[in-house]
């Protein structure tokens, strides 16, 4: 009998392009597919509710494609090392191979289990697969990490991108399976309340649902994509975010056919093409600046932010959280947040910069808003564009830059039509005065059933002024 191999599945949901599942699958070998539920390991940052609802969906879905397969997911909770040890221990496999991970703390557990392993005299082979190059293959010119995306970026167009590889033909069963968890006892999804409503129209979860949504955007969005990308009420993007951050496609894939599909026209690539190949190399250069400062969700790169005066509002907050600041570009963001799990990237920046700026409240409250309640939450992405926002990470836009909330609105958002679609109270409002309700004349907003202060509210704070506070308090750290 052929000891079999364990593939540890983590942030690489997919059978398709993952170079760790593939080697398990050369040899015929029998492999035993393994999700670890790890709450238990101490100082890991527990999944969001988003998330937990993906992440339910995305292992129902990935146990689907493998018994198609005539294999299984074997479901276990606990401490991660523990747990595949475990497995390891009782199926006698003679290796287990996994994708590696980037968040805080994983190269340190990977070591261990590493050592565990080998202690058990069980092969530990980690594989790259989810980015488009790993950390250590781009270096600055000291031979230090990137600070700063355009020369990452650079670095990145010089090296070759590994072409995706195609699903195994073949995944061997284990004579006998092991004993598994039920997906239902775990409770990733919320009951009571239950409100994941919006969600589940708004979502198909999976690899073929990842692979769909590449193909949709092929065919319907790149071409327009330079063009349309910053457009929050038109489909001008992927949505591809909650499929890479689980893993279930992979960078390189979606590099490689954006690539071909875009030099199919037989000039070379397009404008979005560019455009999207640049997006995906941000989401790189996150886990970069990741790898090197684990800290990224905590603390401020710059450290001069260490002693930034950030106040505490929990009222102000609670009005940001639930779209309810007066400013109707960010309130829509945070409702189309609460609703769908997602907020376009336009007005992401925008409503981070409000928080930050405008109410001067600590950019991690925003991440951990952020990251109990996307669907792509991401322990990289979402640490580094905070940081990006708030003027305080290593590439970061400088502080003094403050958007101005209802000019941003009034010029990606034109006829209004993204506020009117998150937010109905305002529907009835010419598109000029959708994204300044308090300056509509009083006939105007009747005749829309507008009520500052009832139906909708009055700004938060003036825009002029908190501006002005920001700079001051930026000036005072400088000093
Ligand atoms: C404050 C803030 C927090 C964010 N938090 C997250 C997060 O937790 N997870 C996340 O995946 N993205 C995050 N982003 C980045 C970006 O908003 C989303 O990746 C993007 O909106 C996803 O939509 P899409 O798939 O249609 O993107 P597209 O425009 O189609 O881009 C394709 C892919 O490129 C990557 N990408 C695009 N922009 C960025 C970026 N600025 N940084 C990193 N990767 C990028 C994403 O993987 C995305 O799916 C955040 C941005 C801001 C300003």
């Amino acid at each position: 009998m052929i000891a079999p191999i364990i593939h540890w599945f983590r942030r690489d949901l997919r059978l398709a392009d993952n170079p760790a599942l593939a080697a398990a699958a050369t040899g015929g070998a029998p492999v035993i597919p393994l999700y670890v539920l790890d709450d238990a390991t101490p100082g890991r940052r527990a999944v969001g509710g988003a998330g937990r609802w993906w992440l339910h969906h995305s292992l129902r879905s990935l146990d689907g494609d493998l018994r198609r397969q005539g294999s299984a997911l074997v479901l276990r909770r606990g401490r991660a090392l523990d747990a595949v040890s475990r497995l390891a221990e009782e199926t006698g496999a003679r290796a287990v191979h996994f994708t590696r991970g980037y968040a805080p703390g994983d190269a340190e557990a990977e070591r261990r289990l590493g050592d565990t392993l080998g202690a058990q005299g069980v092969d530990c082979r980690r594989f790259a697969g989810s980015l488009l190059v790993e950390p250590e293959a781009v270096r600055s010119r000291s031979g230090g990490p990137f600070r700063v995306f355009t020369p990452f970026y650079k670095a990145c167009r010089g090296l070759r991108i590994e072409a995706p590889l195609p699903p195994p033909s073949r995944l061997a069963a284990p004579m006998a399976w092991p004993a598994s968890d039920r997906l239902e006892g775990w409770g990733l999804l919320p009951s009571k309340p239950n409100w994941s409503g919006g969600l589940r129209e708004c979502w198909k979860v999976g690899e073929e649902a990842a692979q769909w949504r590449l193909d949709a955007f092929l065919d319907a969005a790149l071409a327009r994509y330079a063009a349309n990308r910053d457009r929050p009420a038109a489909a001008g993007t992927s949505r591809l975010s909650p499929h890479l951050s689980f893993g279930e496609i992979g960078p390189r894939d979606c590099w490689h056919r954006v690539t071909l599909a875009a030099e199919a026209g037989g000039g070379g690539l397009t404008a979005g093409a560019e455009t999207f190949l640049r997006e995906l190399a941000w989401r790189d250069f996150s886990h970069h600046l990741l790898h090197y400062r684990p800290d990224l969700a905590e603390a401020p790169v710059r450290p001069e932010f260490a002693s930034f005066p950030w106040r505490d509002d929990r009222p102000a907050l609670a009005a940001w959280q639930r779209g309810l600041t007066g400013y109707p570009v960010v309130d829509a963001g945070m409702r189309e947040l609460w609703r769908t799990g997602w907020m376009h990237n336009r007005v992401r920046m925008i409503a981070a910069s409000f928080l930050v700026k405008d109410l001067l409240l600590p950019w991690q409250a925003g991440e951990a808003w952020f990251w109990d309640t996307l669907v792509d939450a991401d322990p990289a992405s979402n640490a580094a564009n905070w940081q990006w926002v708030a003027g305080c990470g290593a590439d970061a836009a400088p502080y003094f830059r403050i958007f101005n909330p209802t000019l941003q609105g009034e010029k990606f958002d034109p006829e209004g039509e993204y506020v009117k679609r998150w937010l109905p109270e305002l529907a009835g409002l010419p598109a000029g005065l959708v994204h300044r309700p308090w300056e509509a004349p009083a006939a105007v907003r009747a005749e829309a059933s507008v009520r500052l202060g009832e139906t909708y509210p009055y700004p938060l704070v003036d825009h002029a002024w908190a501006r002005r506070r920001a700079l001051e308090a930026m000036a005072r750290i400088r000093h």
